[in-house]
């Protein structure tokens, strides 16, 4: 596959723009070689700026979960734009998004919508603040909850891919009130917990994992969380940005049988616009303003071309609520094909799925934290990359992103996935 041109929009990318990019994850780093640009997507496919077509296995990382520029989210933003885009005052789209976002998840009475899944995170953890008038945050090593300082404290996604767990810039006095425990260690949290008594305002949790690779919850680990948390009147906060609208409608509350305290949004809510979102019970969401003293605004919250791009997307999954079954169905039909060809070469690895999401890592113990995700060996992750994207599929550039299935790719695609695994297959020894 040719490259030329995306190289050479690269060089020009990065004399105006750090690193040439406006998101890490996207520089190739952790893979090496030169990022793709794209010129254009529908459906499951990607076409880049030198004709090669691609199969597209991250979704804009979530967000495309019906594949690219599907038509009613398109119609919507097309008809909304015409109407004017932005305009700092109430619109009748926020509160249709809103109690569509109410009625498909349990247990929250109101929302609110920001213009990213990092605001929404960080506002979520100051509403928990306020709510409890404590300090100290837990969350967990390997999570990724956004680029907001308290929360740069051994991230994943693209904050491991680039060795600095936490960033310059954090402050010691921000570090100091996040506390960080082990995925699916309940014994850490609860030693934590312990030694912290009174002073913890929240757990922050990706209900499943999709930072460090894909990490399922273990059952036991996520229901003894709910009730720690209960007992020592903590609030239990859902990043539901990657499984929101994915795992289930209702999210990975629904899917787990687990409910939280605050949920928080992106992705996929925004049906591929600037949206992010969180949500509680109402006596929760009223310590917000103007309703309540925690402050949190935005002046293009609610923007009605993204509400629309929204409303489009989660009225569709709403009214065909078979798209995760079957969503699940190709994934677990991935799962089985990457697997048998990995096994028949005799190539050591881990599959993790949950929903449709999943990963492959390259070592010998199961992956359920994230020093089990590092301990994936990233010189075989890099071939294996690179010989996909040589036959043409688009797999996350890093060990530490999780793939996201989209409703456009068919099993045609997928059994060109494994083919071209086989043709790879051969360089992972
Ligand atoms: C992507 C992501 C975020 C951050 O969302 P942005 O829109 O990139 O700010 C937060 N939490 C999780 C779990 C994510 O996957």
């Amino acid at each position: 596959m040719i490259y030329q041109r995306s190289s050479a929009l690269f060089r020009e990318a990065q004399t105006y723009i750090p690193g040439g990019v406006n998101s890490p994850v996207r520089a190739f780093k952790a893979v090496g070689g030169t990022p793709i640009f794209v010129k254009e997507a529908k459906g499951a496919y990607l076409y880049d700026e030198d004709g090669n077509q691609l199969v597209d296995y991250i979704a804009s990382w979530g967000p495309m979960i019906l594949g690219h520029a599907f038509e009613p989210v398109i119609e919507a933003i097309t008809d909304r734009a015409r109407k004017g885009t932005s305009f700092g005052m109430p619109t009748e789209i926020e509160t249709t998004l809103a109690k569509l976002a109410v009625e498909m998840v349990p247990n929250i009475d109101k929302i609110r919508f920001v213009n990213s899944g990092t605001e929404a995170c960080m506002s979520a953890v100051r509403l928990a603040r306020g709510y409890s008038g404590k300090e100290k945050i837990i969350k967990f090593a390997g999570c990724y909850h956004g680029h907001a300082d308290a929360f740069l404290i051994q991230a994943g996604s693209g904050a491991v891919t680039f060795g600095s767990p936490s960033s310059p810039g954090v402050t010691q006095g921000t570090a100091k009130d996040t506390l960080l425990a082990r995925y699916n260690d309940l014994e850490n949290v609860e030693a934590l917990v312990k030694a912290n008594a009174e002073e913890i305002a929240a757990v922050i949790i990706e209900p499943v994992a999709g930072n460090m690779g894909c990490i399922p919850p273990s059952p036991d680990f996520i229901k003894g969380l709910r009730e720690l948390c209960t007992q020592q009147n903590i609030l239990l906060i859902f990043d539901e940005v990657m499984t929101g609208f994915r795992l289930a409608p209702g999210g990975a509350q629904e899917y787990l049988g687990i409910n939280a305290d605050i949920l928080c949004f992106g992705k996929v809510i925004g049906g591929g616009l600037p949206v992010g979102a969180f949500a509680a019970r109402e006596e929760i969401m009223k310590f917000l303003a103007p309703e309540g003293p925690v402050y949190q605004a935005g002046t293009l919250s609610g923007n009605p071309l993204a509400m629309s791009a929204g409303l489009a997307m989660l009225s569709t999954l709403n009214e065909k609520g078979e798209i995760f079954g079957s969503l699940e169905k190709k994934t677990t039909y991935l799962h089985e094909g990457i697997a048998g060809v990995l096994e028949s070469h005799g190539i050591i690895h881990q599959i993790n799925r949950e929903g449709s999401m999943i990963s492959v890592h390259f070592t010998e113990d199961p992956v359920v934290d994230f020093d089990s995700a590092k301990a994936g060996d990233n010189e075989t992750f890099k071939r294996y990359f690179h010989g996909m994207l040589k036959q043409g599929i688009y797999l996350p550039p890093s060990a530490y992103e999780s793939y996201f299935l989209n409703d456009a790719l068919s099993y045609d695609d997928l059994d060109a996935t494994i083919k071209a695994l086989e043709r790879v297959a051969p360089d992972l020894k």
